[in-house]
């Protein structure tokens, strides 16, 4: 087995299931796991919010930075409008923070959230979308205001270069057997449940030394798509789409 996995954690922001994040912190240190960190800068999404605000939260951010876990800048509010799906990148979702928004409006909010870790003294390293949806605007937007290089998304097989971005895959939701590929699971610490908790101790045991972090990649690579990253792509579509139309009947 050469697959490597990544693990990825959404929604970390002052009002976090705080219970939930120390569990899952806990366990990332028992396997000497050191995770990418999707962080929202100033959460508006009600449905996020678990516990009060936490003064203490960038203390946290920077505990998580010194422990060498990777630090992305997951939007601005987490603010979500509707979309046509197909004008995103990676045609995931129907809702956007940022998709089909104008180049000013999206410069506008990738500025006050890059301005909020600056203030707070730390850089992110790497972009995540909201919902997975961006467009070309919000690259510029993040070349414009950011020295941001990496976007945490995409369906290959392995990282790849492209305008001028390295897009490090994200195709898992949850663990799976793969055999070669890099592979990024992401997962909601404030949605998992007792029993998912116990499925993640398990299956950290289970591929013990395939778990990598961001910085044990090739970050300066230019590997370019290959015609099999295309292929995974098509298919990742088909069946979401085909999913999508079965939800919908
Ligand atoms: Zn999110």
């Amino acid at each position: 087995m050469f697959a490597k996995y990544l693990i990825r954690l959404d929604d970390a922001h002052t009002c976090l299931d705080r219970k939930k994040w120390n569990r899952i912190e806990s366990i990332l240190k028992d396997n000497n796991i050191r995770p990418i960190v999707a962080v929202i800068p100033k959460n508006t999404d009600k449905t996020l919010n678990h516990n009060l605000p936490d003064n203490k939260f960038w203390i946290k951010v920077k505990k998580w930075k010194k422990k060498d876990w990777t630090i992305a800048l997951h939007g601005f509010n987490h603010k979500y409008h509707k979309i046509d799906r197909k004008s995103s990148l990676f045609p995931l979702s129907s809702r956007s923070e940022f998709s089909e928004l104008s180049l000013r409006t999206q410069i506008k909010k990738i500025k006050s959230s890059y301005s909020i870790f600056k203030k707070n003294k730390i850089l992110p390293q790497v972009f995540i979308a909201p919902s997975h949806t961006f467009d070309l605007n919000t690259l510029k937007a993040l070349k414009s205001e950011t020295n941001i290089k990496i976007i945490s998304d995409g369906w290959y097989y392995f990282p790849i270069f492209e305008r001028n971005f390295l897009f490090i895959p994200q195709q898992l939701w949850q663990f799976k057997f793969k055999i070669f590929g890099i592979w990024t699971i992401c997962l909601h610490p404030d949605t998992m449940k007792t029993t998912d908790f116990e499925n993640l101790e398990k299956n950290l045991k289970k591929f013990k030394n395939n778990f990598i972090s961001l910085n044990d990649l090739d970050l300066n690579t230019s590997r370019k798509k290959k015609f099999y990253d295309s292929l995974f792509y098509y298919f990742f579509l088909c069946k979401l789409s085909l999913k999508k139309r079965l939800n919908l009947n």
